[in-house]
């Protein structure tokens, strides 16, 4: 056993050591040299699994499979984190003993929590708003709050008019928004709707129609539109002359064949379609601000069509392994480990990662993308 996995065996141990810890005091604990800041978070979490609760039973019992799994101190720590928002009475102990049962990946439990919360009324909305902070460094931050379309309308605006495309983009927003600010730029465009919008096509009949519930249908500024806001801004005519559709395979990704060295614009379309955000596993960039790469690399004999193409952002398209293996391969050869390549998998564009693992990008509206829609 080398040293990773003596901690990986020790990891699988938590509920024991927690329980050693119920039995201390945090200032003990600091006093044998640990953060007090740290050993508070161990006993608080102790705490709710060994202390009195209200569901004594649930608790027994999930402490038991938590114990029996194996299940991470940081695993414990997210669990806790979402369950104690809930404060009717037995709601903490039940979503705790629903996540501690619940089979998946660390990310997969983590947003099906959220989600529980949510439904459970445990997380306020984010309230609208303009937040001042104070002086740092002779420095001060501004934060708005407002509706995704709005503010996505701000940062189009912005964009639009960066002039110096060298600098970060943060810097690079700053001139374009004072200029705004002080009646200088051009004053705040409504942004037309080249994004593209992924829509099923049972959606799209509903919304067509104007029947049933509003449907949310995502787009690749990576915001979201109700279908009553799609409806609006077809008036209004700020989707643009033509509407796209992207034919989508189940299983084989995009359909459609295509033989050219850069990918023209329909063939970007398609791939911004598919994704709508960097499929870079916990990457935000949205398709509209994407690079198109292919997944097997050009010099490598990959094509110009659509099953090889998809949308990254600048940055992971850089640190894409292009020259990666391309089988399976068991152990990440030794070294410093390289970042892994894109790969499609079972029609979907996944993160093949070096240990040879297949990671998607969970973020909700890539999740709303085209194949996500089949
Ligand atoms: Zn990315």
């Amino acid at each position: 056993m080398d040293k990773y996995e003596e901690f990986m065996a020790l990891t699988s141990q938590t509920i024991g050591i927690l329980k050693d810890m119920s039995k201390r005091s945090p200032y003990d604990m600091a006093s044998d040299g640990m953060a007090r800041k740290t050993a508070k978070s161990f006993t608080t979490l102790a705490d709710a699994l060994f202390g009195p609760t209200d569901s004594p039973r649930l608790q027994r019992e999930s402490v038991a499979l938590a114990e029996e799994r194996g299940l991470s101190l940081e695993y414990l720590e997210m669990v806790e984190k979402h369950a104690k928002k809930l404060k009717k009475r037995g709601a903490a102990w039940r979503l705790r003993a629903e996540l501690i049962a619940f089979e998946g990946t660390f990310e997969e439990v983590e947003a099906y929590a959220k989600k529980r919360v949510m439904e459970k009324g445990g997380d306020k909305p984010k309230q609208r708003g303009v937040r001042l902070g104070r002086v740092v460094d002779g420095l001060r931050t501004i934060s708005i709050t407002y509706t995704q379309r709005r503010i996505a309308d701000l940062e189009k605006t912005l964009d639009a008019a960066i002039k110096d495309d060298d600098q970060p983009r943060s810097a690079a927003l700053l001139e374009p928004f004072w200029d705004l600010v002080e009646g200088t730029g051009t004053g705040l465009i409504k942004p037309e709707y080249r994004t593209v919008i992924a829509i099923g096509l049972d959606d799209f009949a509903k919304v067509s129609c104007g029947k049933g519930e509003d449907v949310i249908v995502a787009l690749s500024d990576g915001t979201t539109m109700t279908s009553t806001e799609f409806i609006n801004a077809a008036m209004a005519g700020s989707l643009g002359d033509k509407l796209y559709v992207g034919l989508f395979h189940p299983t084989a990704g995009p359909v459609n064949l295509y033989e050219a060295r850069f990918a023209s614009e329909k063939l970007r379309t398609l791939a911004m379609a598919e994704n709508l955000v960097c499929p870079w596993p916990d990457c935000n960039g949205p398709a509209d601000r994407c690079q198109v790469h292919h997944i097997d690399a050009h010099k490598h004999g990959g094509h110009t069509k659509p099953s090889n193409l998809t949308m990254l952002c600048k940055y992971h398209n850089g640190v894409n392994d292009d020259d990666g293996p391309r089988k399976k391969r068991k152990r990440p050869s030794p070294g410093k480990p390289k970042r892994g390549r894109m790969r499609r998998h079972r029609g979907k564009v996944r993160l093949h990662a070096p240990g040879g693992k297949l990671v998607g990008n969970t973020h909700h509206v890539s999740s709303m993308g085209a194949m996500d829609l089949l």
